[in-house]
């Protein structure tokens, strides 16, 4: 029964909170009638009607700011007629307010009028709105409004742990509170400790909370927190004095003329004085309580004064009376239980929604962050792609610079392959390959072809007198000299020792004896001071060609070879033409221009 009395009262106190945090000041333009209106709304309601109908007839004139608060007070026009739709409707109006502070207080009303109508579960949706907005509000009064009517509505579903949190965050800033804030905030904390079950054994904080009250002018209030008080000592074994602390307040109780607070302690009253047994006032203070919850749906005070009256017919042996009692009873507290679990089920509902809203916005986040994830894998995924990109331009700078390097060491290897390392011309290999293809090339278009031979004159005696190094000096002056008169092509190659051949492409005997004669003549000259010795270099002539010797590299060497040999053998220095069976001596000179050979 504890947690079902803890809901007496509630249903009021969000009644008396309709009327909101109290403004005012007084003139005559629209300012001041509004002004006044909010003054007078919950205390002077015939002042409250003239103030706005007055402020109505001046909408036209008002800014939009004065046309929010007409519409805030038509609103609450409406829920004191107890047109609670209308109201709800008429405030829904301002929750697109562009001022924080008129959606917050048109929110806290429409939660309350929802609250009045037994709506919870809308209550408690636009309630979870509304509490959204509590750190944007900057007016302390408003802010601890607001925070009272989360309280009184989470104390209503009996979610008194809520309730009790609301209370104590308007008792944190109690200096900041009007004392009818305050006187609210202990009334919804004994509430929510006596749902709890948690009330101290002392009286000292209820006591507190009806002086507070009481000093308030809140009545109401304050008779509810005695019957809770009352209710507290009955339990505690006190019951006499709770009897009569009620029924001394009675006179107080009726002055509220608040059917939901005369019925509630009637309806206590007669619950203890039948426990007491006193049947005859037990039955009055019942019926009391039944005909103050008349129309006004199925309340606590009602089930029990129900409960009393069955009670009474049942002890008194008036088993009619006793089972229509009963049957009113039953019913009313059916209903109400039902009522109970409705609020449960509100409660349930709303959290539930509220959790589905985390959870989808969890789920956005979590989103949120795999897209971010996304977009940084893209980004690093672009920067990967850099990096690849910048490995892949060095990997083929790498790779093209060993290409290259491979490629000279290719060339390096191919040309020391083919070529003399001392000298530079063709080794003999390379030179009888190429003197081949020459004279293949030279068969088949016709041309002539020629071969020039010469061998270096005593060349051991300036090895011998001059050093090695010496030799290999006159080896590489040789060439040097001698390749200038070689076109390109023409195949210049030593065939080893001091032993050189110039296979000459397309030239005839003659221009191939110009040559060898040239040859001769600038070897003769060569000055040997660069060796750091002074000799003589001289060297000896063997010239054939394809008109003796065919295109047969063979032979034309053979055939210049026995040429050379004369050369030695005719005093050296000098130049000798294979000319078929008969030897012949020196080869008649061709001029040099018609020779049609390079002279340099
Ligand atoms: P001739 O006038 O009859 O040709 O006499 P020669 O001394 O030139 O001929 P010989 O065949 O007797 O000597 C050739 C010398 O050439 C022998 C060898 O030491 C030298 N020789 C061969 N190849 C090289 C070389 O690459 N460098 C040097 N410095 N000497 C070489
Ligand atoms: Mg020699
Ligand atoms: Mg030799």
């Amino acid at each position: 029964m504890r947690v079902r009395w803890v809901r007496l009262g509630l249903t009021m106190l969000c009644a008396l909170l309709l009327a909101g945090p109290m403004q005012g000041s007084a003139s005559d333009d629209i300012e001041a009638l509004l002004q006044q209106a909010e003054s007078v709304r919950s205390a002077d309601p015939a002042a409250f009607a003239d103030l706005l109908h007055r402020a109505n007839a001046q909408g036209d004139r008002a800014t939009p700011r004065q046309r929010e608060q007409l519409t805030y007070l038509n609103a609450y026009a409406e829920g004191f007629a107890g047109r609670y739709d209308a109201a709800i409707e008429a405030a829904r109006g301002l929750l697109d307010s562009a001022d924080v502070e008129m959606r917050f207080r048109a929110g806290a009303f429409i939660i309350n009028s929802y609250a009045v109508t037994l709506r919870f579960t809308e209550g408690l949706r636009q309630l979870e709105q509304t509490l959204a907005l509590l750190p944007q509000i900057a007016d302390p009064q408003l802010r601890q409004h607001g925070l009272v009517v989360a309280g009184v509505l989470y104390n209503q579903i009996g979610q008194y742990e809520l309730g009790l949190h609301y209370a104590d965050l308007i008792l944190a800033e109690a200096d900041a509170a009007p004392g009818r804030t305050l006187c609210f905030a202990d009334q919804l904390r004994v509430e929510a400790l006596q749902g709890l079950g948690r009330l101290p054994g002392d009286d000292a904080l209820m006591e507190h909370a009806i002086e507070r009250c009481a000093a308030e002018g809140e009545l109401v209030v304050a008779t509810s927190v005695r019957a809770t008080l009352a209710r507290k000592w009955a339990a505690q074994g006190k019951r006499e004095q709770a009897i009569t602390y009620l029924q001394k307040h009675l006179p107080d109780v009726r002055a509220t003329r608040y059917p939901r607070v005369i019925g509630e302690v009637n309806s206590l009253l007669g619950e203890l004085l039948f426990a007491h047994g006193d049947l005859i006032q037990a039955e009055r203070h019942a019926r009391a309580a039944v005909a103050q919850s008349a129309g006004m749906g199925y309340s606590l005070p009602l089930v029990a004064a129900y409960r009393t009256l069955y009670e009474v017919a049942d002890r008194r042996g008036d088993p009619v009376a006793a089972l229509n009692h009963y049957r009113n009873f039953a019913e009313a507290d059916k209903a109400y239980l039902n009522d109970v679990n409705q609020r449960e089920v509100a409660y349930q509902i709303v959290r539930q929604e509220t959790e589905l809203k985390t959870r989808q916005i969890e789920l956005l986040d979590r989103q949120n962050q795999v897209l971010q994830l996304e977009q940084k894998v893209d980004r690093q995924g672009v920067q990967n792609t850099r990096l690849v990109a910048a490995l892949l331009a060095v990997m083929l700078v790498s790779i093209g610079y060993w290409a290259y390097k491979i490629k000279r060491v290719q060339l390096s290897l191919k040309r020391s392959a083919e070529t003399d390392a001392l000298t530079g011309v063709l080794n003999r290999r390379h030179f009888s390959t190429l003197s081949e293809q020459s004279l293949a090339a030279c068969e088949k278009s016709g041309d002539w072809a020629a071969l020039v031979m010469f061998d270096l004159d005593h060349f051991k005696a300036i090895n011998d007198s001059f050093g090695h190094i010496a030799g290999d000096w006159v080896l590489q002056r040789v060439t040097e000299i001698c390749a200038p008169f070689c076109r390109p092509i023409d195949h210049f190659g030593r065939l080893g020792g001091e032993e050189f051949a110039i296979l000459l492409h397309g030239a005839d005997l003659r221009q191939a004896t110009r040559l060898a004669e040239d040859c001769r003549v600038r070897i003769s000259l060569i000055d040997t001071a660069p060796s750091g010795h002074d000799f003589r270099v001289t060297a000896s002539f063997g010239v054939a060609s394809v008109a003796t010797a065919g295109y047969s590299l063979q032979r034309l060497l053979s055939q210049s070879d026995e040429a050379l040999y004369r050369a030695k053998h005719d005093n050296r220095n000098c130049v000798r033409v294979h000319t078929g069976d008969a030897p012949a001596t020196a080869a008649p000179l061709a001029p040099v221009a018609s020779a049609g050979l390079p002279l340099r």
